[in-house]
């Protein structure tokens, strides 16, 4: 019998059936189209069995599973690496055509290229559209065509470009979910894909105290940011919908998802910064690199209580705020003289909103060693931080339970740490 042709729309970090380009555009085609999730087993093989990442990926297919069986369809989900999963399914499909949205990290390039060749080969249609932000690649660019390196021509840029279109069109599928391809498939449990749940949980996004964004957002103690982080990483809201209201809504909010953009941009232009510096200039400094001073920044036990409140929420929520971030990250780089890669590489492991752009982007800004980045002489002090951003203590005492009954010495004195920090640098930068 002949195989029944079909087209593909393959999930990745867009994990819902809302306003989700290429998806509405999969549902034109003449062809009925299965959704497809596929879990990379090179990803996977790289994470503890209960990372709540995972988790959290399998609950938001789920939800679209649920959706999918109201038009009597189902989502195709698939265990494996990409290239052999696309391989065993033109075995058992007739393929016309397969779309999806297009993911801008390095090693996702690379992959969406080695799967598109293997497609090609056998004349299917491959198309992959922009859904992940609301400019892309070369979009926003100088007069000379050269990617923005700083942030605040680039934000200027963007948003007169979004002026010009704005309010962005959202896509609604619904009227053409008949078009999906009919099918029960096995649901695959998060054990059958060898994980267990996790206590760390994503928390809802929260939208409610963005009206007071510019004046709350520092203080971690207030929690009024959005949490929209994970949210945005895995796709279970849409950036053009976040975007067309944040608008209306706050500027300084805007400006952080603009920030969003502009570290997409500089990974898609300068691939090279997922690990190394941007500025290569900085290449020459000498880290102390010292283990068992990592040991305890990872674990909160630096004896500076913003920086050990900030680890330890990380360490047992997957989440840190922004402003906690800054100071755990420059005090790894300056007070503790260790190369901002193995920072990057623990935020990666840990966080629940890790994105490969964002993070590089923030610790190359808190190492100095980025683009636009917090010059090498700025050294925060983790001390003054409290006092400016938690000033009664209250973010701290939430992490740090022993608080009250008197804390630590701190690891390293501030200022012999401040002196160290500049002088290593000043030595170290190639001229
Ligand atoms: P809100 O303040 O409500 O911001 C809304 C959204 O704007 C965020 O969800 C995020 O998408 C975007 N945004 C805000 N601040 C930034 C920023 N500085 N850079 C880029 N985008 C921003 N963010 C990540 O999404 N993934 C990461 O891996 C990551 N690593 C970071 C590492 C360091 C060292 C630092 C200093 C920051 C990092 N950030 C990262 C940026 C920021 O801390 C988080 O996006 C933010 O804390 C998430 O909480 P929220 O959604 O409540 O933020």
């Amino acid at each position: 019998m002949a195989k029944q042709e079909v087209a593909f729309f393959w999930f990745r970090r867009d994990l819902r059936l809302e306003d989700n380009v290429g998806l509405y555009q999969s549902l034109q085609s003449q062809y009925p189209v299965i959704p497809l999730f596929i879990f990379d087993e090179t990803i996977l093989e790289r994470l503890p069995n209960n990372d709540p990442r995972v988790g959290f990926i399998h609950e938001s297919l789920s939800k679209i599973n649920t959706q999918l069986k109201e038009s009597g369809s189902s989502l195709l989900i698939k265990k494996g690496k990409p290239q052999e999963v696309w391989t065993n399914l033109l075995e058992e499909y007739t393929i016309r055509e397969v779309i999806w949205n297009k993911d801008y990290e390095p090693s996702a390039i690379q992959r969406d290229a080695a799967v598109a060749e293997i497609l090609q080969s056998k004349a299917i249609k491959v198309l992959a559209t922009k859904d992940q932000v609301i400019f892309e690649e070369a979009e926003i660019v100088k007069a000379d065509g050269l990617p923005y390196t700083v942030y605040t021509p680039f934000k200027n840029k963007w948003l007169e470009k979004y002026q010009s279109i704005a309010p962005v069109q959202e896509l609604d599928a619904s009227p053409y979910f008949s078009n999906f391809f009919k099918s029960e498939f096995d649901f695959l449990s998060l054990e059958q894909i060898g994980f267990i749940a996790s206590p760390i949980k994503v928390k809802p996004h929260n939208l409610k105290l963005i009206a007071n964004y510019h004046e709350t957002r520092d203080f971690p103690a207030l929690d009024s940011t959005s949490y929209l982080s994970p949210h945005l990483r895995f796709g279970t809201v849409s950036i053009r919908k976040l975007v067309n209201w944040a608008v209306r809504k706050n500027p300084v909010f805007l400006s952080e998802l603009i920030w969003r953009e502009f570290f997409m941009q500089i990974l898609f232009h300068f691939p090279k910064v997922k690990n190394k510096n941007f500025k290569s200039a900085y290449d020459g400094i000498q880290w102390r690199n010292d283990e068992a001073d990592f040991q305890r920044w990872c674990e909160g036990k630096t004896g500076y209580p913003m920086v050990d409140a900030g680890m330890r929420q990380l360490n047992e929520t997957g989440y840190m705020h922004n402003r906690v971030r800054m100071v755990v990250a420059s005090f790894l780089c300056k007070h503790l003289l260790i190369e901002w890669q193995w920072g990057e590489a623990y935020f990666a492991e840990k966080l629940l909103d890790y994105e490969m752009a964002a993070n590089v982007g923030n610790w190359q800004w808190a190492a100095g060693t980025g683009c636009d980045a917090a010059p090498y002489f700025r050294v925060f002090n983790p001390d003054i931080q409290l006092k400016k951003f938690d000033e009664k203590g209250i973010y701290i005492r939430q992490w740090i339970k022993e608080f009250d009954l008197g804390y630590g010495q701190p690891m390293v004195e501030h200022a012999m740490a401040r002196d160290r920090a500049i002088a290593t640098y000043k030595a170290g930068i190639l001229k």
